[in-house]
């Protein structure tokens, strides 16, 4: 064979020819190199002998060999097995050993034979040879999406296909593709299903107190060796909307903490199946999360759409109508017209604290409210401002006995307020609640997608805009990364800084 020209005549590369005395820089880049080489003259490769390094196990040389290198042992060739394989090593002498040059700490190509005893494949099939085919990490990511959306690992296949504009260009087969599929499905499924769904059930909703959930939830990552999953990490960042000791503590909009509790649960019911692999479970719980954010979506979208309606002229209602979202101050109206007809029935006035017995016309139930003079905070024992952020009839109309006309400012919760989606919020204890930047990523790969594919499909029509295309990818690929840097480390400051307010 020549150098220069394959069997079938057509150019080769010259970059991709082993020579004597090319350096490589780590143990893979060989292999990589060889494989190119193999790709690109159409013959497969596999790693054959090793030497290493008994002190420290580096590897000091190595083999690599065509794939039909050698041939089947005599008890492998005369076997019993009716269903033999079919014989596919020919003795092909073609290989390329390198060798570790200790001073540089560098391998460096040794001997090398050029020559195959065999046909080679035709370009076309280049993408079957074994040592060609790989399921990439973004290659794996997709198929899991698209199977997990429900599409046929068949039919995605095709798709993939057609993406890259043919089977050749993907760099797997269909059976790759399966085996990658099978295989990862059996590594989820030893990993203890069942028990790993009763733990972390139990932090759904059993542990109530925060202590408990915090501490069954480290348990469960030590357990399954699950520092790095990124479902149960941003399953953690939300906990407030589901783990039982958060959602006791945090706000709920006047629901009481069984009811809201019960909602989540069934709300999680919906989702949830008792067949659900692991991953499926996170897939129907990231739903569940976003079906509630796109409530909340259509909350925000109401309350610009309808306005909000003051029936009484009063400054602490104008004032509401100022800062509450409609659906709040639907409620605080609703208080602010029970006060109406709310009195005093027994009052003690110490002089640090003053209490008070509030009754309401009509209403059979009375409350305790505490009111100190001194740093001017109410507190009611129907506790529904710290349930729901909003102050009671019973609170309201001691407001008004000691002649306060607005809302203090401390009683206005940020999280109730128009502005709370466009500021960095904190909850009852301090600490921040997340915007919802899934939504921000989303919004903003629906608009770029279409943008990008409709421009590629102009760009493959000719060989010109083609190269034009491709010089910006490569320029606008270096920038994106220069600046995902930059915001990387700013996301990182900021996580930081979260972990340690958590703890
Ligand atoms: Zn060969
Ligand atoms: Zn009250």
């Amino acid at each position: 064979m020549e150098e220069e020209n394959n069997d079938d005549g057509q150019k080769l590369d010259t970059d991709y020819l082993p020579k004597l005395g090319i350096e490589f820089d780590s143990e893979q880049e060989p292999y990589d190199f060889y494989n190119e080489c193999g790709r690109n003259s159409r013959y497969s490769i596999r790693k054959e002998w090793c030497n290493k390094r008994k002190k420290d196990g580096v590897v000091t040389s190595r083999n690599f060999t065509c794939c039909k290198e050698g041939n089947k042992t005599p008890w492998e060739r005369d076997g019993e097995n009716k269903y033999e394989r079919a014989e596919t090593r020919t003795g092909c002498n073609a290989h390329m050993i390198i060798r570790l040059d200790k001073k540089k700490g560098k391998y460096f190509l040794h001997s090398l034979e050029l020559n195959h005893n065999h046909i080679l494949h035709i370009p076309q099939c280049a993408h079957m040879m074994p040592s060609q085919r790989k399921v990439s990490k973004e290659q794996a990511m997709e198929i899991d999406l698209a199977y997990d959306s429900g599409i046929k690992l068949k039919d995605s296949y095709e798709f993939m296909a057609r993406q890259v504009g043919g089977r050749d260009a993907l760099g797997y087969t269909k059976q790759d593709q399966k085996n990658y599929h099978y295989s990862k499905r059996q590594k989820e499924q030893k990993c203890g299903e069942d028990e790993f769904r009763s733990d972390l059930d139990a932090c759904f909703k059993i542990w109530e107190e925060e202590e408990e959930f915090l501490s069954a939830w480290d348990a469960i990552l030590y357990k399954y060796n699950a520092f790095d999953n990124s479902w149960l990490q941003s399953a953690f960042e939300v906990k407030e909307k589901w783990a039982k000791a958060y959602v006791k503590m945090s706000f709920s909009a006047g629901m009481t903490t069984t009811q809201l509790s019960d909602s989540i649960n069934s709300d999680l019911k919906d989702y949830l199946q008792s067949d659900y692999d692991m991953v499926k479970f996170f897939i129907h719980f990231e739903r569940l999360l976003d079906a509630k954010r796109y409530k909340e979506l259509k909350g925000e979208y109401n309350l610009r759409q309808k306005l909000p309606k003051v029936k009484i002229v009063s400054p602490m209602l104008i004032q509401a109508a100022q800062i509450y979202t409609p659906k709040l101050l639907l409620k605080f109206q609703e208080q602010y017209e029970e006060f109406q007809g709310a009195f005093v029935k027994e009052r003690v006035e110490r002089n640090a604290t003053h209490e008070y017995i509030v009754s309401i016309y009509g209403k059979p139930k009375d409350r305790q409210v505490i009111w100190n003079p001194f740093e001017k905070i109410v507190s009611c024992s129907c506790r529904k401002f710290e349930r729901g952020g909003i102050l009671c009839s019973h609170a309201l109309k001691i407001l008004d006995v000691m002649d306060i006309k607005v809302l203090p400012e401390k009683y206005i919760l940020k999280r109730w307020t128009k502005d709370a989606k466009n500021e960095i919020v904190q909850d009852f204890n301090g600490r921040d609640i997340k915007a919802d930047t899934n939504l921000e990523v989303t919004t903003r790969y629906k608009f770029l997608g279409p943008k990008y594919v409709k421009l590629i499909a102009r760009a493959s029509e000719c060989a010109e805009a083609y190269k034009l295309a491709l010089g910006s990818y490569n320029e606008l690929s270096k920038k994106l990364m220069i600046s995902l840097e930059k915001n990387l480390i700013l996301v990182k400051l900021i996580l930081t800084k979260k972990i340690h307010q958590m703890r």
